[in-house]
């Protein structure tokens, strides 16, 4: 079994640094910066196997039944659901996800799992059509080896949604997740092994961003899906479309978090406090972008910057914080020179702006005012505890401003009036438009984006529909017409 002969590890002896500071695989803790393992990445020959091992499963999973399909991938939801604070630890440990967030997206990932395995069959039912004469349908067949490039932010979630449907369809995955998150990827390897999956059904790649331009040129790969940032998303995709492969993407984002002068403040309040926090606010559709109507503008800023100050840092694994540390240091590092960069071009730091007097990988809750469309910040994404905040004079100059991004991701508006909330919704530019909540996802609902946020959608009925071929089967019994 491939999984067993790669994934040789190396304890740091005392909790010291890195072996070598240009390893990518690498379990490192932000809330101490204490390194707790490294791993190798796979050689070519290695690579190469666990190539030639997921086609081979491939020729047969692809000819098996919906139901011997779900008999694993349910199995698999059930030890998620089982085991979840087994899982969740690894997450905290690596990415310094409060512990009861990471509960809560372990228990997400085994239900979508679980979505995928009860409603499969259903979505991938052949389609009947009415062709003007004979009959004609459509079935859905599986595409072969699919490449996955997914992101630390979630460690379980972002791989449930690509490994579960997928593997419902037919197809076989191969991953290759973030550098940071080593032992959340074997751990979810290791539960597809655990639910009786066959060699090759689900293989962690632990692999360079060069091997992976590999992956995507080899014949044997058909398809390839990246969740991350957009310039890993231009390269991945660019690479796919040589290889004239279909591709996914879900890249950055920079929702809209709009409130209404008829909003209820308290409720909308709460949702902006945990829509930017959340994950330390490492979630590609936080709401990043708060757009105000000036008659309750300074009431609530005055307020959030209130219930930013109250949160608590400290271990991520103590369930009384609220503030957990940024994925890596060099995460904490790039956003402190983009908030730097965002004022001396001219944005006002309302608060925060600096990481935090203790060890770990901490950044202060921070606010910026006055971002002008002259400004770099204005079109970036935060990827962290950052909020920009506008003031706007009514409904269409909400809309005018929340349109005025590279991203188009998700967003939110607030308002007690909800047809003025579904128009609203209506004329944002995005992928997802959430009324009086903010930008999240369930299993049944679909994802994805526009615009910079990329391509393509995962989750619900659509999310199983990408990488299958919709093979047109046609009945017609017609003399030819010679
Ligand atoms: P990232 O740096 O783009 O990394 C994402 C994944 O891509 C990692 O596995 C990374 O591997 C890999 N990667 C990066 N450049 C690559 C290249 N040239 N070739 C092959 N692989 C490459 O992004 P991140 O910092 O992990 O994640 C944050 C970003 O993801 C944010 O922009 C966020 O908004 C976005 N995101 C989007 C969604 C969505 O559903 N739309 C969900 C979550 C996150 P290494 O770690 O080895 O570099």
């Amino acid at each position: 079994m491939l999984w067993r002969t790669i994934t040789a590890s190396h304890p740091g002896e005392d909790g010291g640094l890195p072996e070598s500071d240009d390893m990518t695989y690498q379990s490192v803790n932000p809330f101490d910066g204490k390194t707790l393992k490294t791993f190798d990445e796979l050689t070519n020959a290695q690579l190469e196997m666990a190539l030639e091992t997921a086609e081979k499963c491939f020729e047969t999973w692809r000819h098996t039944t919906f139901a011997h399909r779900a008999k694993v991938v349910a199995k698999a939801a059930a030890l998620m659901h089982a085991h979840v604070d087994e899982f969740a630890r690894p997450v905290t440990l690596e990415m310094g996800k409060l512990i009861d967030q990471a509960r809560g997206e372990v228990v997400l990932s085994a239900d979508i799992i679980e979505y995928y395995a009860t409603n499969a069959e259903r979505f991938l039912a052949p389609q009947r059509l009415e062709p003007t004469s004979g009959e004609a349908h459509i079935e859905s067949t599986p595409f072969g080896v699919l490449f996955g490039v997914e992101p630390w932010n979630f460690p379980y979630y972002q791989l449930a949604r690509f490994a579960a449907p997928n593997l419902m369809a037919g197809n076989v995955v191969m991953v290759k997740h973030a550098g940071c998150v080593p032992q959340c990827a074997i751990a979810f390897e290791k539960l597809w092994v655990d639910a009786g999956a066959p060699a090759g059904l689900y293989t962690n790649l632990r692999i360079s961003h060069d091997q992976s331009n590999r992956v995507v040129d080899d014949l044997r790969v058909k398809g390839v899906a990246l969740t991350g940032s957009v310039a890993a998303g231009q390269s991945i995709a660019a690479r796919a479309g040589k290889n004239l492969k279909v591709s996914s993407m879900e890249l950055g984002g920079s929702d809209a978090f709009i409130v209404l002068e008829d909003a209820d403040l308290e409720h909308a309040l709460k949702w902006a406090v945990w829509g930017r926090m959340y994950n330390a606010g490492q979630t590609c559709c936080a709401a990043k972008r708060f757009i105000i109507v000036d008659a309750l503008y300074d009431k609530f800023l005055e307020q959030f910057q209130a219930a930013l100050t109250a949160l608590k840092a400290g271990d991520p694994m103590d369930e009384k914080t609220t503030l957990g540390p940024l994925s890596t240091e060099s995460a904490l590092i790039d956003l402190l020179k983009q908030v730097d960069s965002a004022v001396a071009k001219g944005a006002k730091l309302v608060m925060g702006g600096k990481r935090i007097d203790r060890p770990g990988s901490f950044m202060q809750p921070t606010i910026l005012t006055d971002v002008k469309p002259s400004n770099p910040a204005f079109r970036a994404e935060f990827f962290g505890p950052v909020a920009m905040f506008f003031r706007v004079k009514n409904e269409d100059e909400a809309i005018a401003l929340a349109n005025d991004s590279d991203f188009g991701l998700g967003g939110s508006v607030f308002t007690k009036d909800l047809a003025r909330g579904r128009r609203v919704a209506s004329r944002v530019d995005t992928g997802m438009m959430f009324i009086n909540n903010i930008s999240w996802s369930d299993a049944e609902l679909p994802f994805g984006g526009i615009k910079n946020s990329g391509y393509g959608r995962e989750l619900g009925d659509m999310g199983i529909q990408q990488f299958v071929n919709k093979k047109l089967v046609r009945v017609v019994s017609m003399e030819a017409p010679l």
